[in-house]
């Protein structure tokens, strides 16, 4: 059976726990532990193929300090979810910056790019909104990678949806490594 190892990266306070809970559990809790670096596991199925599933969930409070948190996962993950704060215009200029460093640390040649979605979450605070969706999808488009508005607090369905191609883009990338 594949494991497949996902990211969550992103300032602090994007949502990228609330994000997490909502595709694990299908539910929003409100709060969510901060102070430690969290590995989910999961059994998934993509197309009818057993996946064993692990996901890296940052402690926010180092992630808006130094990149020491970004290193980590940086090389040991097969896919990433990049999450911004449609509300935070900052935490959209980081979600730049984060992408930018995905490129240039994972462009592994022939074994293709890693997958990466790049999330706009709080979708349900949009009359506050400071980023656009078309700014959102221009700057998924600029990075060659997936984009999703989403609401951790409102909606199941994307987040399952974005989750579900992430890990299946990573699988393939991975079946194409070991052919
Ligand atoms: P993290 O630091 O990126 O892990 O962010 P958290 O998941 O801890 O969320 C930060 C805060 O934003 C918490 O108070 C959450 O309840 C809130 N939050 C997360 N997602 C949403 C959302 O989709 N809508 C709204 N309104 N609040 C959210
Ligand atoms: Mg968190």
């Amino acid at each position: 059976m594949s494991n497949i190892k996902l990211a969550l990266l992103g300032s602090e306070g994007t949502g990228k726990s609330a994000v997490l809970v909502r595709f694990l559990t299908k539910r929003f809790i409100g709060e969510y532990a901060s102070n430690t670096n969290s590995l989910y596991h999961k059994r998934f199925s993509v197309d009818g193929r057993q996946l064993n599933l692990e996901v890296f969930d940052p402690c926010s409070q180092q992630s808006t300090e130094s990149q020491c948190v970004l290193e980590e996962p940086m090389n040991w993950a097969d896919g990433f979810i990049v999450v911004y704060n449609i509300i935070d215009r900052t935490s959209f200029l980081n979600a730049n910056n984060i992408l930018q460093h995905i490129k240039e640390v994972r462009t592994d040649g022939c074994k293709g790019e890693v997958p990466v979605c790049l999330v706009g979450n709080k979708q349900d605070l949009c009359h506050a909104r400071q980023v656009s969706e078309e700014e959102g999808r221009t700057l998924a488009q600029e990075h060659r990678c997936l984009f999703q508005e989403v609401s951790a607090a409102e909606d199941h369905q994307e987040i399952s949806v974005l989750f579900t191609d992430l890990i299946r883009s990573a699988a393939e990338r991975l079946r194409r490594r070991t052919d």
